[in-house]
């Protein structure tokens, strides 16, 4: 059995970004290893759910790194591999195949795997779910000669898949189950844009129902509603979100809660084992609480907050939470976290889509939304989240006047 000073498990952005940052650090050739379940070397995941799926990106244009740079810096990439149980005292990862890789440090980057529709049906083929680049291109090819498309859950895979098929002049109908798009990020008045937004380029939202079958005979063929409803479809996309991959960690002493817990420090309960990206639940000290971030930038920073640790530079991670989506023509970014703020200000016109929505609790700003706006909106957003400023709301309503005049 070999020993690796680093092992990371989990083959996603974490460690391709983790290895990055290690090899500019100075890894030297054996020094890594990254045991992973994909067919693939990391790549990207955000162009899944937009250019990749729409055609417009390759596979080789999604890598982190390519294979050749892995291999060039000694790093052993043990790709299908699946890894079934940890043991932290022997400091040994087993795999489903039963072998053995050693560790002195190791990284948990397991990520999510999709919700998955518990009705009659959900096997048939047609049902597609995305995470993977395998994924993608199953879907990718599905779209190819299709007329009809149901994507389901109005959340981030939801609105950027239907927002490609329907680019394809595919007729392409969203279901969700609340009464309005992104609800947990979005306030009413940003849902109702978006939903006007995609009605305009063609796609049937149908809000408050849910799915009671998937059906047809070798292949879905159609859905059928709890409103009674039937769509005809050629194909069913299904976002309805992720859970953490945490199973293989869960007898080895580790604490597991709403995926693995970690102190400040990105370290588990476990001498020597971290975790990072989807998985990690970490205490955010800038929002004093706990939260499990599901998104690339997270993903991202924590790898390379890891690397710094393992490299001389332990420190707290300190982060503003942070996401980006494309839809359409349009593209927007989140900073901070909605739930905290009481008062929502939004500036510019959500008639147009050029706004920012502005979440403010006692004169704190909590978050901010913003959308083909002045770039002054972009670079304070996360600057005043970061450092608390106190802010006016009705200053920040005032559009007449730049953003910097409401703090
Ligand atoms: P998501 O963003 O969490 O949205 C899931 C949606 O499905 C929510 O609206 C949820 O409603 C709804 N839902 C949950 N269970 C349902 C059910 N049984 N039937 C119908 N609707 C249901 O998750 P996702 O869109 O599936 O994306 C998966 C992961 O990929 C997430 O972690 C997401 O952050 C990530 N992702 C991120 C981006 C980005 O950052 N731009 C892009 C693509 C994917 P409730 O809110 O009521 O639970």
């Amino acid at each position: 059995m070999e020993t690796s000073k680093y092992l990371i498990v989990g083959g996603g952005m974490v460690a391709g970004y983790a290895a990055k940052e290690l090899v500019e650090r100075g890894l030297k050739s054996g020094e890594l290893t990254i045991v992973s379940a994909d067919s693939a070397v990391p790549y990207e995941r955000p162009p899944l759910s937009k250019g990749f799926l729409a055609g417009r990106d390759a596979e080789a244009n999604i890598l982190i790194n390519t294979p050749e740079w892995y291999r060039d810096r000694g790093i052993n990439m043990s790709l299908n591999t699946i890894v079934a149980t940890i043991d932290v005292k022997s400091r040994q990862v087993r795999t489903a195949s039963g072998d053995n890789f050693g560790f002195q440090n190791l990284l948990l980057a397991t990520g999510c795997q999709p919700r998955k529709l518990a009705i009659p049906g959900n096997t048939l083929p047609g049902v597609l779910y995305l995470r993977s680049m395998c994924d993608a291109q199953n879907i990718r090819s599905r779209i190819a000669g299709a007329r009809s498309a149901v994507v389901i859950g109005g959340g981030f895979i939801g609105m950027e898949v239907a927002s490609v098929v329907a680019q394809k002049n595919i007729e392409t109908t969203l279901i969700i189950r609340e009464d309005r798009v992104c609800s947990r990020v979005f306030t009413p008045e940003v849902s109702s844009f978006f939903e006007r937004y995609y009605s305009n380029r063609g796609v049937d939202l149908v809000k408050e129902v849910s799915i009671t079958a998937l059906q047809g005979k070798d292949t879905v063929q159609s859905v059928l509603l709890s409103n009674g409803q039937t769509l005809a479809c050629d194909l069913v996309v299904v976002g309805i979100g992720a859970t953490p991959v945490t199973s293989p960690f869960e007898n080895a002493g580790i604490d597991i809660e709403n995926g693995v817990v970690v102190n400040e420090f990105l370290e588990t309960s476990q001498p020597g084992v971290s975790a990072a990206g989807d998985i990690a639940n970490y205490p955010d000290s800038l929002f004093e609480k706990r939260r499990r971030v599901e998104h690339w930038d997270s993903a991202v920073s924590q790898a390379q907050h890891w690397a710094r640790s393992m490299t001389g530079g332990r420190q707290p991670f300190v982060h503003i939470p942070y996401f980006f989506s494309d839809v359409f023509d349009l593209s927007y970014e989140l900073w901070g976290d909605p739930v905290g703020g009481s008062q929502v200000v939004i500036r510019g016109d959500t008639d147009e889509s050029s706004f920012s929505a502005w979440w403010v609790q006692e004169s704190r700003l909590m978050a901010a939304f913003v959308m083909n706006r002045p770039d002054e909106e972009r670079q304070l957003a996360p600057e005043w989240i970061q450092s608390r400023k106190t802010v006016s709301a009705a200053m920040l309503a005032d559009n007449s006047k730049p953003l910097q005049a409401a703090a």
